[in-house]
């Protein structure tokens, strides 16, 4: 999966997601990302969440949304996505003993963002004052 969050000059904000699903899946599936609240999420007066991983699993959360909500309550993007995922999947293993991959991206309405991953997660940060820039972020916890 594909993500983007944008947000415009005017304030105003997007999000975007492009899949092919997952690997050997099932005909008819469909995954989190084509599902607002799960697989991205956005509310041009708070920000906007997209996410990418095992679908199955970050729609029982419906975690692009979570992040918005903790964003909505005054938590940073970055707050929003440790306290919106990491809980999740810690929860995900009580239960299952086992998380999918889920790796999420938020962007606030200020232009602030965060990250927040089970596995190695590449992402890019572009704006109109600096050129893209490729990042990493680390699984945790
Ligand atoms: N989230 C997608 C799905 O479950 C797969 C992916 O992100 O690669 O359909």
């Amino acid at each position: 999966t594909v993500g983007a969050l944008t947000l415009s000059g005017s304030g105003s904000m997007a999000a975007a997601t492009s899949t092919s699903g997952l690997f050997m899946k099932r005909p008819g599936r469909i995954g989190d990302s084509a599902l607002s609240g799960s697989g991205y999420y956005v509310d041009s007066e708070v920000g906007g969440a997209a996410a990418t991983g095992l679908g199955e699993d970050i729609m029982k959360g419906c975690l692009s949304y979570e992040i918005v909500r903790q964003m909505a309550e005054g938590a940073s993007p970055q707050e929003a996505c440790d306290r919106a995922v990491y809980p999740f999947i810690a929860k995900l293993r009580r239960r299952y003993g086992k998380a999918g991959a889920c790796s999420l991206i938020a962007l606030d309405n200020r232009g602030r963002w965060g990250v927040a991953s089970n596995v190695e997660f590449t992402f890019c940060i572009a704006s109109s004052d600096h050129a893209p820039q490729v990042m990493l972020a680390n699984p945790a916890p």
